[in-house]
């Protein structure tokens, strides 16, 4: 069996008065036609990164509109992940090949997983398989009846061609495909419905509820920042595409311009996620000798509510990616008014518009140079802020992910 997640119950009238009317109206529309409809969320980790955020505060939402949503785990040891991460940074463009060994232990442990959910003998109609780490499960589980769909989360506009080979067949046995951006649809892809549209992050969610200035304070100060001095903040999982010592540089670029400010690093460790250890390693020792540094982690408690804090107060919110699929981190600061800094990378310009939310960086310089600026204008600073907290309502609010999930389901069973 497939481990399922267990998520709460959510009341999309509740998003009335956050999300536009318009979407919520148009859901319950589009709703009356999938009423009964089953579907399924397939994943490779219950927490760490932004498919689990999306999925905890999604799925709950078709139940309440009266299609069975289910979200489930595939099993994996290490060794696994070890191989899913080389996937996904080579769908990301990183150089290599997958040895011969594995590629074994890629197909042997998808197999294993198409047996589990073989065993689960549920009959969906729509099957949701995110990333490369389940990809496999279309074709090995000959589950015929279902229609399959592959959400791609990250950039694989410029695949790295062997790892583009071994996947792209498995491919054929999908019915649609999701991406984040026009160019990161990849060459020849043998799908027959191919979609475009953005992730979203959840207005109510424990990350994203308004908190009080005085309670985020509070856990700041109980995590060790001191709220009587500026702060920029990145909350990325520790990956190289984050650009984490990027970042680090852009701050002691703009520290001597701004000695008291701090820099908050934080990080999770993800299940799925191996190579983030070598990561959070290599930021700590470049950091250690700096107190006005904090490098924070899920392991030290730094959850949901730190990060709305974080999010909340800081002075700039940085996201240095040098590749990124969407960024939901960038949404979620920009939710809270914070203005943003960004790599002007992947999703992130599709966030941050001209005039609106933050400033579009390409170097190391670039990005002390934002960073400084904000700092310095903090009335355009909150202007921007503002403008980007109503972008990211009109366009990356849950409501609208779930209504683009819909349409596609209405028209794959028509
Ligand atoms: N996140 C978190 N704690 C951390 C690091 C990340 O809760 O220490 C969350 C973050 O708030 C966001 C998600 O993980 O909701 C990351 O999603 P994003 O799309 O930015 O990046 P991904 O990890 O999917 O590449």
């Amino acid at each position: 069996m497939l481990d399922v997640v267990d998520i709460g119950k959510r009341s999309l009238a509740t998003y009335r008065g956050v999300a536009p009317d318009e979407q919520l109206d148009a859901l319950f529309r589009s709703a009356e036609r999938l009423r009964g409809a089953r579907c399924l969320h397939l994943s490779a980790t219950p927490y760490g990164g932004g498919v689990s955020e999306i999925l905890r505060s999604l799925v709950p939402l078709y139940n309440d509109l009266g299609i069975v949503a289910d979200w489930k785990l595939i099993h994996g040891d290490d060794t696994f992940f070890q191989v899913t991460k080389r996937i996904h940074n080579g769908l990301q463009g990183a150089p290599g090949a997958l040895t011969e060994s594995e590629k074994a232990i890629y197909l042997a442990n998808s197999q294993l997983n198409a047996r589990r959910l073989i065993a689960d003998s549920e009959d969906y109609d729509f099957i949701f398989v995110h990333d490369p780490q389940p990809l496999v499960l279309a074709s090995l589980s000959g589950n015929r009846d279902a229609r399959w769909i592959w959400r791609c989360h990250i950039d694989t506009s410029r695949p790295n061609p062997s790892f583009w080979e071994l996947l792209a067949p498995y491919l054929l046995d999908y019915d649609a495909a999701i991406f984040t951006l026009q160019e990161f649809i990849p060459p020849a892809l043998p799908i027959e419905h191919v979609r475009v549209y953005a992730p979203a992050i959840d207005p109510l969610s424990p990350k994203n509820h308004p908190l009080p200035q005085p309670l985020a304070r509070d856990v700041l100060e109980w995590i060790g920042i001191r709220t009587h001095r500026p702060l920029v903040t990145q909350v990325s999982r520790f990956d190289r595409w984050k650009d984490p010592m990027g970042v680090v540089r852009a701050y002691q670029r703009v520290r001597p311009h701004v000695p008291d400010l701090q820099l908050a690093l934080v990080g999770s460790l993800a299940m799925d996620d191996p190579e983030g250890w070598d990561c959070y390693e290599e930021v700590r020792a470049a950091t250690a000798h700096d107190s006005l540094i904090h490098v924070l982690t899920n392991l030290v408690g730094v959850g949901n509510i730190e990060v709305n804090a974080l999010q909340t107060y800081s002075d700039v919110v940085v996201q240095k990616s040098l590749r990124e699929g969407f960024g939901l981190v960038v949404s979620e600061a920009l939710w809270k008014g914070t203005p943003v800094v960004g790599g002007r990378v992947g999703g992130i310009p599709l966030q941050l518009r001209e005039d609106s939310g933050g400033i579009l960086v390409d170097s190391v310089e670039e990005c002390a140079e934002a960073m400084l600026h904000l700092l310095r204008q903090p009335e355009e600073a909150r202007l921007l802020g503002e403008r980007g907290r109503e972008h990211v309502r009109q366009h990356f609010l849950m409501p609208r992910l779930l209504l683009d999930h819909l349409h596609l389901m209405d028209t794959l069973s028509s």
